[in-house]
Parts: C-alpha cells; sequence; structure tokens
C-alpha cells in the first residue's frame, strides 16, 4: 500500500496533486511520500516484535538526507556500502553506533573513516578485507565489530543482476569456510566478532530462498559457538521485493517474513538485524514526467516522455515494469491506445515499456511512474547533459524540494579546462 491515490480526479502523494509539484517544480521529478517511508518502516519493526531487532535501512535505495532523516527519527540505522554513504548518514544525523558497513571493496580510507567516526559492524566479504580492517583498527587503537558475510549458495529466484546468493557470485564467503574464516578473526588482533550476516539478493518474491539461507545460518551459528565464537547478532541482510504491477503481484509481506524469521531463528536468543532498502523506499517514491511528442511509427506509437533512462535506469538495466499513470483522472471506460514509452536519450535502451496499453494521451500530459522510490533517483546520471533529476519529499499537505534540478550553468560549471586549452588560439598553435 502507498500514499499516491487520485483524489477529485487528481493524482496525490498523500495530500498534494502531484501536478501541482509539476507547475512549481517543473518535470521530470521523482516525489517520495513520508507516510508510505513511515508505513514500510513500521511494517517491519512490527513483523519483529518479540523478538530483539534492529532495521538498518539500506540506504543505497534512497539515499537523500530528507529520506535518511525520517527514517532515523523512527529508530532505523543505516546499511552503508561506500564512504560516500556513511557520510551522507552522519550529515543526516544517523550516529556512527547505528550504521553496519557492507560491500566488497571497502577501501583503506573508507575503513579508517568508519573506524574513527563511529560503527556498527563491518560486514565483512573476504579474508584480505578482514586483514585491512584488522589491521588499521590496530593502528587506531580501535577493536572492529565485525560479522562475516557468508555466501549460503541459495539460488534466490530473481533477475541475474540482483541475485548475490550464489557461489558464482562475488558476495560472502563461502559457508562451507566459514569455520576457517571465523577462527582467523578470532585469532586477529583489533577485530571482535559480533555476529554472522547474510543478503541472498534484492527483489525476492517467495520466502522459500530466504528460508533456506537462515536454516544455514542458525546452523552456522550454533556450531560456531560450539567453537567459542561469541555470536550475538544475525543480519539478515534485505531482498524483501515489492509488487512493481499491481495488477498480478503479491510478494510475501512483511508479517509473513517476520513469523519466517522467528521460527528459523527465533530459538537462539540473537538480535535480529535486517536490511531492507526497497521495500521502504520503492512504494514510496513516483517518478514523474510529461509527455513531449505522440509519434505515429509505421506500426506503433511512441510516446515520448521528458524523462529518460539517464533518470530511471531500472527498465533498460533489469528489464523491470514500472507501471505508469496519468496523473488527470481517467473517465471510466475511456479510450486506450497502444504505446512504446521512450525518452529523448539517444539510445534505443532508452526505452521504457513496448506495446504498454494506456488512456490516450498527448502532447503535455502528465504521467507517474509508480513504484520507482528505490534504486531510480540514485541510479541517475547526467547521460546526454540531463539535470540530475531533482527530489521532492511530501508530508500530508506540506512538500519541499530535497534535491533541485541543477541549472545548465551548474551541471557544466563542474568541467575544468586545462591551461593549454585556455588560449582561444590554442589550436592554431
Ligand atoms: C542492496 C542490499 C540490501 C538491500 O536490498 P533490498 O532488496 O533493497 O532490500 C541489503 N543489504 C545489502 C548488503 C545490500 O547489498
Amino acid at each position: 500500500m502507498d500514499h499516491f491515490i487520485y483524489q477529485n480526479g487528481a493524482l496525490c502523494a498523500e495530500d498534494v496533486p502531484l501536478a501541482q509539484i509539476a507547475a512549481e517544480v517543473g518535470t521530470p521529478f521523482y516525489c517520495y511520500s513520508t507516510q508510505t517511508l513511515t508505513r514500510h518502516y513500521k511494517l517491519f519493526a512490527e513483523a519483529l516484535d518479540g523478538v530483539p531487532h534492529f532495521i538498518c535501512y539500506a540506504m543505497k535505495a534512497a539515499s537523500n538526507q530528507a529520506i535518511l532523516r525520517t527514517l532515523a527519527r523512527l529508530g532505523a540505522g543505516m546499511d552503508v556500502v561506500s564512504g560516500g554513504e556513511y557520510a551522507r548518514a552522519r550529515a543526516a544525523g544517523v550516529p556512527g553506533d547505528h550504521i553496519v558497513f557492507s560491500g566488497v571493496g571497502k577501501t583503506d580510507d573508507e575503513i579508517t573513516q568508519a573506524l574513527q567516526g563511529g560503527i556498527r559492524q563491518f560486514n565483512v566479504e573476504s579474508e584480505p578485507e578482514m586483514q585491512a580492517i584488522s589491521r588499521i583498527a590496530s593502528a587506531l587503537g580501535k577493536t572492529a565489530p565485525i560479522a562475516v558475510r557468508v555466501n549460503p549458495d541459495v539460488d534466490a529466484k530473481t533477475h541475474a543482476k540482483i541475485a548475490t546468493g550464489k557461489s558464482e557470485n562475488k558476495f560472502g564467503i563461502p559457508i562451507s569456510r566459514a569455520a576457517e574464516v571465523y577462527a582467523m578473526a578470532a585469532s586477529l588482533p583489533g577485530l571482535q566478532v559480533v555476529g554472522i550476516d547474510v543478503h541472498i539478493g534484492s527483489q525476492l518474491t517467495d520466502l522459500a530462498p530466504f528460508e533456506a539461507a537462515y536454516t544455514k545460518v542458525a546452523e552456522l551459528c550454533e556450531s560456531l559457538r560450539a567453537q567459542g565464537h561469541d555470536i550475538q547478532r544475525l543480519d539478515l541482510g534485505g531482498g524483501l521485493g515489492i509488487p512493481y504491477s499491481r495488477s498480478n503481484e503479491t510478494p510475501p509481506l512483511p508479517r509473513d517474513y517476520g513469523a519466517m524469521v522467528k521460527r528459523t531463528l527465533g530459538h537462539l536468543g540473537c538480535e535480529i538485524e535486517i536490511e531492507p532498502g526497497r521495500l521502504i523506499a520503492g512504494n514510496a517514491g513516483v517518478l514523474v514526467s510529461k509527455v513531449i511528442y505522440v509519434k505515429s511509427g509505421e506500426d506503433r506509437n511512441f510516446l515520448i516522455l521528458d524523462a529518460a533512462m539517464n533518470d530511471l535506469i531500472r527498465p533498460a538495466m533489469y528489464d523491470a515494469h514500472h507501471d505508469i499513470v496519468p496523473l488527470a483522472e481517467p473517465a471510466a471506460g475511456a479510450e486506450q491506445d497502444t504505446y512504446d514509452v521512450v525518452g529523448p536519450v539517444c539510445e534505443s535502451g532508452d526505452t521504457f515499456t513496448k506495446g504498454r496499453s494506456l488512456p490516450r494521451l498527448d502532447t503535455g500530459d502528465l504521467v507517474a511512474f509508480r513504484s520507482a522510490g528505490a534504486y531510480g533517483a540514485v541510479m541517475s546520471s547526467e547521460y546526454n547533459s540531463r539535470p540530475l533529476v531533482p527530489e521532492v519529499l511530501v508530508n500530508g499537505s506540506d512538500f519541499a524540494v530535497i534535491r533541485p534540478r541543477p541549472s545548465y550553468a551548474e551541471m557544466i560549471g563542474r568541467d575544468v579546462i586545462p591551461d593549454w586549452l585556455m588560449e582561444d588560439d590554442a589550436a592554431d598553435g
């Protein structure tokens, strides 16, 4: 459920008509709903009620500081995957001991930054990384809390680009080698083992792969404890899928996920950490765009929008489906047309969808891509020198621009012309 619904014929974000925001901000823009973000966070908190838990929002899904602050105020920690995300979380007011650092390629600088700024836990993905954290923590006179990310070799049954829990994926340490790696952790200075970490992929639409992975984690927890390791926390990653198509998708609910977690892991007395990203932010955001032209091809109609693959890359990158709806509510029985919906970028890959049946649209009409809150704005670029798409946050009847659209001067002003190109006549020698 989200808070983007038609009221008096106009698609609203909570109580604000999106067309009103479009008039003030211009298109395209991303718009997020505070109430939806809040609701999704609370669904997870309720789902894990009864077991000690800590919810770390995977901020790579949508990392604007206004979103982070909205969630942090509810008690969320953050799962970060770079020094930049760590800095963003801290700037948004998240304390260091609410931050979990994930990712396969943490650099010395990033490890130092987190140790100096404060960190709840490093999720360690390899032995060389463990050695680096040990070396840096020792040099700084600190102790680094760590969990080892294990790769349980289960098929998450999701898109290949977002499956992370098979042995062929670059993530984590094979679960079969965990005993060895935990023994190494215990032998190295500057480290404190606090738990086990696992994350098998994203947009999972079935609980079975999670349950298979968590069952393996439960066994591992018991055997590591028997070997003398103090396993206090189980970090279960993120990955719960969302319905991108309202008509035919019903992924499991946080409630069912929570019940399964309690059933498979509850007896261990561990603190449960989860790292949801998509489920919190995905349906809490839309991308609003304007129709520039409707172009009739030989055998198809192209709906040419002012949003493009640089603003929302998911269809091009993951073959993702997004429901597209007009901001003006179509009359019951309104005429439909079939469209290939495309952007202005000079690539055939800049196609959001082909052969989509939509209410008839015309130049100037506004549409919203639903479920665009996660892996949307964060993956945008300035390809084709299109300024980064702005972001807006709605809260009840208020809205605020939380990232303005850069002007052309700001966008091109970051280029630096070297000395040897400064003179006008340089080309002539
Ligand atoms: C991406 C990621 C997540 C979040 O995944 P979602 O599918 O967005 O919930 C959580 N943990 C780690 C380590 C990740 O890489």
